[in-house]
């Protein structure tokens, strides 16, 4: 296995295996550990992404197959205390197990240094993991991960190294070929298969493999890694997509392709970031840069609209004053303005309320600002709070006991003089984000009244996302941006209350 003899072999210090989930890459970080112990000591470090990560492939994965090994039962310490977790003290080298943070890197120095998951690195973990091997002859650094984001270190790593994509040949036209998503086909067909894209003669060769375990495991076992690019001087990447994974059916694959994309109309990214990263092992790249859009507006005029399913009030708090949306939803995620302003006073939002005649639970305050003020009125008149946050996405269990993550927050009831608040946390870029795509009209149907004003056009275009230190952010360019929240708000609100659709609460498949 080529990733394995460039590990173990001489020439490469820095190894990356860029594959999708479940693919067996722990399995690999398996096998590297017995053969380290038994055939090439020397201190060595195994980093998992966690502290609770590391424990668990300690006790269930790397101790059950470091002691399965023959090799190296003569090995192993007599004194059973230096069998800890997170560390294994063999008396010819130290093998350490630990989770991705500065101090589990500071303290050691190794011959070789294992990343897992090396996508999900807090920035300039990478460069400490490199250092534990400086001057160290011959020392190795090891990236095993899925696809991560363009311009963090991960990928940065993947576009120094050399290139290797693990490729199959094809019976027909012999072409030797790595597997691409775009050669799946399933048009008009119940089933997808693989279309050759060689030349044959004058044409297309067009060789045809169905999804069948047959089929699919014919061409892996012709699959050999093909050199594609150049890289630094002893950095190399292998890598391959879930195609070239016999054992997935590419039916499930085409799926979740579809349902991605199904996600995508809606303005919902995340679904096709997870299939990008997870299953293709490819880099997410977040939308670029962004200038100001026209806003398309038309068709009626403020406050004349008829109500849909549900009507919405998103307030924005300031330190004077308030500002407010009124939008109104259907069950297939469109939505149109019906109002907006300014208020002075909390009685001004309730009486708002009842001019639309909306439900008290779907009046949302920001609450970041005069917080206890907020707390006290959203218990008084029963309406919920909103807190914008850095996260991408919070952790919930279902009531059967499924953990997995959303754009929102479980919320948290705050005791006040006037009884329980309740407040949610939401990604405030993740919202943004689909507010991007609906304002573009690439989204749902998101209406504006054509009279809404210059104001409110200027307060949507008062964010752009751009590449900043910490990654593509969102950044302020106008003073106005409290419509820009409102309607980012809106998005949160109608998928609380299940109208937009977001598939944002996605299982994250167990990484294998
Ligand atoms: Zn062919």
């Amino acid at each position: 296995m080529a990733p394995l003899a460039a590990i173990t072999g001489n020439d490469a210090s820095e190894i990356i295996v860029k594959a999708p989930v479940g693919s067996g890459k722990t399995t690999l970080l398996e096998v590297l550990a017995c053969y380290t112990v038994a055939e090439k000591p020397g201190p060595a470090l195994f980093v998992s992404q966690t502290e609770g990560d590391s424990k668990d492939w300690f006790d269930s994965g790397l101790l059950p197959c470091l002691q399965g090994c023959d090799l190296i039962k003569p090995l192993w310490p007599k004194d059973r205390h230096k069998v800890t977790k997170g560390a294994i003290l063999f008396p010819h080298m130290p093998l350490w197990v630990a989770g991705a943070n500065l101090s589990s890197l500071q303290s050691k120095s190794c011959d070789l240094v294992v990343l897992d998951e090396a996508w999900m690195l807090k920035k300039s973990l990478l460069q400490e993991a490199r250092r534990r091997t400086h001057d160290r002859f011959n020392s190795k650094v090891v990236l095993v991960s899925q696809g991560g984001s363009s311009g963090e270190d991960f990928e940065n790593a993947c576009e120094d190294a050399a290139l290797y994509e693990f490729s199959f040949v094809c019976p027909s036209c012999s072409t030797r070929q790595p597997w691409r998503w775009g050669n799946l086909k399933w048009e008009g067909e119940e089933s997808p298969h693989y279309q050759c894209q060689g030349s044959l003669g004058e044409g297309l060769c067009g060789h045809r493999w169905d999804d069948n375990p047959i089929d699919r495991r014919a061409m892996a076992s012709s699959g050999e890694y093909v050199f594609i690019s150049k890289g630094k001087a002893g950095h190399v990447c292998f890598t391959y997509n879930a195609l070239a994974v016999w054992f997935i059916p590419w039916a499930k694959l085409r799926d979740e392709w579809n349902t991605a994309n199904a996600a995508k109309k809606r303005g919902d990214l995340a679904p096709l970031k997870q299939f990008l990263q997870k299953r293709l092992a490819q880099a997410w790249t977040e939308l670029e840069e962004l200038e100001a859009v026209p806003i398309n507006t038309g068709g009626y005029l403020l406050g004349t609209s008829e109500q849909w399913d549900l009507t919405i009030l998103t307030v924005d708090v300031q330190k004077n004053n308030f500002w407010y949306v009124v939008r109104t939803w259907n069950r297939a995620g469109e939505s149109r303005l019906l109002d907006r302003g300014q208020f002075l006073h909390f009685h001004e939002i309730e009486a708002k309320r009842e001019q639309w005649n909306i439900h008290r639970k779907a009046v949302f305050l920001d609450s970041a600002y005069r917080v206890e003020e907020v707390k006290a009125a959203l218990a008084k008149y029963g309406w919920l709070g909103l807190n914008g946050r850095g996260e991408d996405s919070f952790p919930v269990t279902d009531r059967r006991g499924n953990k997995f993550r959303r754009i929102y927050s479980v919320p948290v009831d705050y005791k006040t003089t006037e009884g329980l608040a309740r407040v949610t946390n939401y990604s405030s870029a993740g919202a943004k984000d689909i507010l991007q795509i609906l304002k573009q009209g690439n989204g749902t149907l998101w209406e504006v009244p054509s009279d809404v004003g210059q104001q409110y056009l200027d307060s949507l275009n008062s964010e752009i996302k751009k590449q900043t230190a910490k990654g593509m952010s969102w950044v302020q360019i106008k003073d106005h941006n409290h419509y820009f929240d409102l309607e980012a708000m809106q998005i949160i609100g109608a998928t609380m209350h299940k109208l937009y659709p977001l598939l944002t609460n996605q299982q994250d498949e167990e990484a294998a």
